[in-house]
């Protein structure tokens, strides 16, 4: 069983957005920017938030974080990302989700400048993606996609299952192993034979939130398993599936740390990268 190891991948591709922003530089005589707007103190987005700067900071972007408190008025929020939206030196703007619940989500989210949505979310982003059209891609699923591609380039007619219908994870890995010319089934939490699907899967995303869901007998032999869960248990971190049980079938399967994860701060960098450079044409 081939252990598809998303440190390295993510290493490897911090590697290359190293080398393309060095380019950028001296071609257009500045870098590409990321603008982080941080609302609140969770802990978890604390750390998220940190480790994008610091990573933002490694390939040579322009990073800054704006930190509002809690109590932030969505008026405020929404009248910075408007002058972000118009800063020439911001080329990407992410807005750490979840937030405070007197502030509107959609709204944030669409206040976004489309060509500055490096979390692929805004519904213009959405579209394009599912028309097929260049687009910012949610950086969850365009990192397992690239693990994805890593392990078989060819995915034409491949039978995949998309375990999950978030519009975070599920829908947007649904477009884009469309786009590669699988067949696709999206499965949920409403589907009636979870497993009797995923054994028909030549690749199976995993994207729900429940520890250990996909088991060993679900997975047929040789297929290819991308596990996006993260999970608290008492045994410490797990993804959405059973680890031990299913590398015994898989020909190829992400763990939990050390899968996925990696790959998502990676993958937000790419997209900030590649904002900056439809912005130059
Ligand atoms: P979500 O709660 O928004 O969506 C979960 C989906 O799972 C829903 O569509 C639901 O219908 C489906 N579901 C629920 N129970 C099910 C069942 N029994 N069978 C089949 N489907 C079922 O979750 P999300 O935001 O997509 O996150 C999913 C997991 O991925 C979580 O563990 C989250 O922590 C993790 N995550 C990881 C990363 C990363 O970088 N690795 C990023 C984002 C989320």
């Amino acid at each position: 069983m081939i252990l598809i190891d998303g440190k390295k991948a993510a290493a490897e591709l911090r590697e290359e957005l190293r080398q393309e922003v060095s380019e950028l530089k001296s071609k257009y005589s500045k870098v590409p920017g990321l603008t982080v707007i941080l609302i609140g103190d969770l802990a978890p987005s604390q750390i998220y938030v940190r480790n994008k700067e610091k990573s933002a900071k490694e390939v040579g972007l322009k990073s800054e974080v704006i930190k509002y408190p809690d109590s932030v008025q969505e008026k405020t929020v929404l009248e910075k990302i408007q002058e972000l939206n118009g800063d020439e030196n911001v080329s990407g703007i992410l807005v750490q989700l979840p937030l405070p619940k007197h502030i509107d989500k959609q709204k944030v989210i669409e206040t976004i400048d489309p060509s500055k949505d490096v979390d692929g979310f805004h519904p213009m982003n959405v579209g394009n993606l599912s028309s097929g059209y260049e687009s910012s891609v949610p950086c969850t699923p365009l990192g397992c996609y690239l693990l994805i591609k890593k392990i078989e380039p060819n995915l034409n007619g491949k039978k995949a299952v998309v375990v999950g219908r978030s519009n975070l994870n599920g829908k947007p890995m649904t477009q884009l192993l469309l786009k590669e010319n699988c067949t696709v089934t999206i499965t949920h939490s409403k589907t009636k034979d979870l497993k009797a699907e995923c054994l028909e899967a030549d690749i199976i995303v995993a994207a729900v939130g429940i520890p250990e869901l996909v088991r060993g007998d679900w997975v047929k032999k040789d297929a290819i398993v991308i596990d996006v869960g993260i999970n608290k248990t008492d045994k410490g971190l797990v993804g959405d599936v059973h680890f031990e049980e299913v590398s015994k079938n898989a020909k190829a399967l992400t763990p939990v740390p050390g899968g996925v994860g990696p790959m998502t701060i990676a993958c937000l960098l790419k997209n900030t990268i590649d904002c900056f450079k439809r912005s130059q044409i």
